[in-house]
C-alpha cells in the first residue's frame, strides 16, 4: 500500500487545524495507492464506528481510516481497534504535535505497518 505525499501532508495540516478536537476520515484511492479522503461528519453523541457506509458513493473502495490523536499517543486505543475492523485494512493515526513524521499506519489488528509515501 502507498499514499500520496500531498495527501498525508494535507491530513496532517487538517489534524493540526482541528486540534484539540479529533479529526476522522475514510481513505480511498485506486490501484493500491491512497489518494483521497472522505470526511466523516458525525453527529453529537454518535461515533465513528456508527458511521453508515451506505452513505458513500457506489463503487467507492475504502482502503482504511485516518484520525488524529490530540494527545501525543501514537498508538491505537481499544476503541480504535474495534473501529478499524469495520473499515478497510490500513489505519493512519496522526498525533500531536502534528509534525511531518507524527503519524503511523496500522493494520486492522493494530500492528504497525509500513506504507510508502510517493
Ligand atoms: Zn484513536
Amino acid at each position: 500500500m502507498k499514499i500520496r505525499r500531498e495527501l498525508i501532508e494535507g491530513l496532517i495540516e487538517i489534524s493540526r487545524e482541528n486540534h484539540p478536537y479529533e479529526f476522522f476520515a475514510l481513505l480511498t484511492g485506486k490501484k493500491g495507492v491512497i489518494e483521497e479522503f472522505v470526511y466523516i461528519p458525525f453527529e453529537q453523541g454518535s461515533d465513528f464506528a456508527g458511521f453508515n457506509t451506505s452513505l458513500l458513493p457506489i463503487g467507492m473502495r475504502i482502503y482504511g481510516t485516518v484520525h488524529s490523536h490530540p494527545s501525543n499517543s501514537p498508538h491505537p486505543s481499544t476503541q480504535d481497534l474495534a473501529t478499524f475492523s469495520s473499515f478497510g485494512s490500513i489505519h493512519i493515526i496522526i498525533h500531536y504535535p502534528y509534525c511531518r513524521s507524527c503519524w503511523n499506519a496500522f493494520d486492522s489488528q493494530g500492528n504497525m505497518v509500513e506504507i510508502e509515501v510517493i
